[in-house]
């Protein structure tokens, strides 16, 4: 690594060159080396496209590139050249290896800055959000992992059909993206398509293409006539119970007001520095 690569703080330190080691939620144990600024491009120019996509594959390349030694692949198969899947790895697993990336490689990697709309009074405030403290982490279900391993699918019964689905993946987060955009009416549709591998009815499988018509019933006239609110719940909750991951809703007090509003984590503030974000807002305010 070249010196002139290594990012650096507001107080003029150069980052460590140390790699990192970090036990992601399924068990899979890694090392991690220090962003560089060729990263941070790369990073900075997906998360102005601001396409799910294009994070999600930036993200993807991000822990390809820093990822240097895979000590415990846990759950996980190895491709031929000893890299470690990221692409389709557990979205637990991906946060859980982008927060050890932050922190190998900034000082204050362990602080994000948000921007928030404040719920009471209207104003946009910036939130520091601690991502050791304010972040809930929740392991996988040992029972998942246990069945994971044996790479046998997971299952959930609704009704008499038996549908087989994946957990949150890199994969899953990209493919309900897109579906969204296909079908922005049927956000909660989508959001359960997208995890589902297949559905087996009583009479054959259901055709693929057919799947989110069998979920909501579709247009007037389609064979289908969609599923009951509980029986999704049902079925939603099934996928969930066997699921782990980051729960990244956050809650922020605006000083101004003290009003209180509850947030999702936006991803891109996890992608860059708080050091880089505060610089972007005062040239902002100096612009003004
Ligand atoms: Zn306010």
């Amino acid at each position: 690594m070249q010196d002139n690569e290594q990012p650096v703080d507001a107080a003029g330190h150069r980052a460590s060159t140390e790699t990192r080691e970090a036990t992601l939620l399924s068990g899979a144990v890694i090392a991690q080396r220090p962003l560089t600024l060729r990263d941070q491009n790369k990073l900075t120019l997906a998360t102005r496209r601001r396409t799910a996509r294009a994070v999600s594959d930036a993200l993807t390349g991000l822990l390809d590139a820093t990822t240097v030694e895979v000590m415990d692949p846990g759950i996980y198969t190895l491709d031929a050249q000893g890299r470690f899947p990221w692409r389709d790895a557990l979205s637990g697993d991906r946060m859980d290896a982008l927060l050890n990336l932050r922190r190998a490689s900034y000082p204050d990697g362990d602080k994000a800055l948000c921007e928030v709309r404040c719920g009471t009074c209207g104003d946009t405030f910036g939130w520091e959000v601690d991502i050791e403290t304010d972040l809930l982490r929740r392991p996988y279900p040992p029972a998942t992992l246990a069945v994971l391993r044996e790479g046998r699918p997971l299952k959930a019964m609704v009704g008499a059909h038996t549908v087989t689905f994946e957990l949150v993946t890199g994969a899953s987060e990209t493919r309900y993206a897109r579906m969204l955009g296909d079908h922005p009416e049927r956000e909660v549709s989508v959001l359960l398509r997208s995890r589902i591998v297949d559905v087996m009815g009583p009479d054959g499988p259901i055709n693929r293409g057919e799947i989110l018509d069998w979920l909501d019933g579709g247009a007037t006239g389609a064979r289908w006539t969609g599923l009951s609110a509980a029986d999704a719940e049902a079925l939603q909750d099934a996928m969930d119970a066997a699921d782990g991951g980051y729960d990244t809703e956050v809650e922020a007090y605006h000083p101004a007001c003290g009003g209180a509003t509850r947030f999702d984590l936006p991803f891109s503030a996890l992608l860059t520095p708080a050091r880089q974000v505060r610089e972007r807002k005062l040239a902002r305010r100096r612009g003004r």
